[in-house]
């Protein structure tokens, strides 16, 4: 890891021009990292840019940068081209497959700039030039702390950039309670937390700031959609687009709602079928070594971490969900065995 960091300081050496982009529907890690990485490079006389493939929930627009991000959409779309084109380096953040960004996707792909992702999802795509990849990092966020620890900078980071870090490990965390959650984020987090971040006032801005009608549709869905299949050890909810409409369902309000489905008792995978306008998309969480991100590549074009994974399907919602149903007893022995891990005490 160190040489490629020595690689990134000499194509950081002289002033570049600079495009930051991330996942679909960037989470507080996306474009938290984004801008903090953004900002840094500012600081550092780069002009640097974020580009966002899509819009992004309304509790992560706190964020310093967030006004200057370019949402890529069919008005934005001439000029996200034009930027990514001028490009010397761009790097792509928290994800790693070009299918992530959709249609932006294509732009990044044939932009002359040199392409360098930093992330740390399992199996990665080869679309970059440069790989800075660590799937022990708990979130992309620690991976941009140490990379501008590595170029002797850490001075440069200021609150504003250690509170865009923090969100990332946050988030990515669980709040610090998912296995991810080792020594290393701990002691990042007390660096970030010595130049003066309010650690309080950032979990209320992301978790705290539900609409009326999000907590309603989170009643609804918890009374009315949860299905519990105890054989395979898995509960998932179905959520078609009249119920977001009639709820009126804002970007980023189902995040999470796949969690409560993983707090029960005796469940090791949980699933959310989501009917969205372009596709149908599936949110996978799992319990201890049953691999989510297995599960959604095998299944539904996807992929992530080992317990937390998306994926899409062009099938309509019922059939997704058949589709989803017959896979479960290719699994079921897994799922027993990861059920049986869990009950385990010692
Ligand atoms: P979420 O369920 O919160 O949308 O995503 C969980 C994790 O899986 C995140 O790390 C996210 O980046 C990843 N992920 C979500 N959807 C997809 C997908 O369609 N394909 C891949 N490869 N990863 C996904
Ligand atoms: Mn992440």
């Amino acid at each position: 890891m160190m040489e490629k960091f020595e690689a990134l300081k000499l194509l950081l050496e002289a002033p570049k021009k600079i495009i930051i982009t991330t996942h679909h529907k960037p989470d507080a890690d996306a474009l938290g990292s984004s801008l903090a990485w953004c900002r840094f490079l500012n600081k550092k006389g780069h002009q640097a840019k974020v580009i966002a493939p899509s819009d992004y929930p309304r509790f992560l627009n706190w964020m310093t940068g967030n006004s200057d991000v370019l949402v890529f959409n069919d008005t934005t779309k001439q000029q996200a081209t034009d930027l990514t084109n001028a490009a010397d380096l761009i790097f792509c953040l928290d994800f790693n497959s070009l299918s992530r960004i959709n249609d932006y996707g294509e732009i990044v792909k044939n932009a002359r700039g040199i392409k360098i992702m930093i992330d740390h999802h399992l199996q990665p795509d080869d679309f970059a030039d440069f790989q800075i990849w660590d799937t022990a990092a708990a979130a992309t966020a620690i991976l941009i702390f140490k990379l501008i620890k590595a170029l002797q900078s850490q001075q440069l980071i200021d609150v504003c950039i250690a509170e865009c870090l923090y969100a990332g490990i946050m988030t990515d965390t669980g709040s610090f309670k998912h296995p991810n959650t080792n020594q290393e984020v701990h002691e990042i987090v007390a660096q970030l937390m010595q130049i003066g971040i309010n650690t309080s006032r950032i979990h209320k801005q992301i978790f705290d700031n539900n609409s009326e009608e999000k907590l309603k549709f989170l009643g609804f869905a918890l009374s009315e959609k949860l299905v519990v299949l105890k054989q395979y050890h898995t509960a998932y909810f179905v959520i078609n687009h009249k119920e977001l409409e009639r709820y009126n369902s804002q970007t980023g309000d189902t995040e999470g709602l796949v969690n409560y489905a993983l707090s029960l008792e005796g469940i090791v995978m949980a699933c959310l079928i989501i009917e969205r306008s372009d596709a149908v998309k599936l949110s996978f969480r799992s319990k201890e070594n049953f691999s989510v991100n297995q599960f959604a590549r095998d299944n539904f074009e996807g992929g992530g971490h080992r317990n937390a994974a998306g994926g899409k399907s062009d099938l309509n919602l019922k059939d997704t969900e058949t589709k989803f149903l017959e896979a479960l007893p290719h699994y079921e022995n897994e799922l027993l065995i990861n059920y049986k891990i869990e009950q385990t005490t010692c």
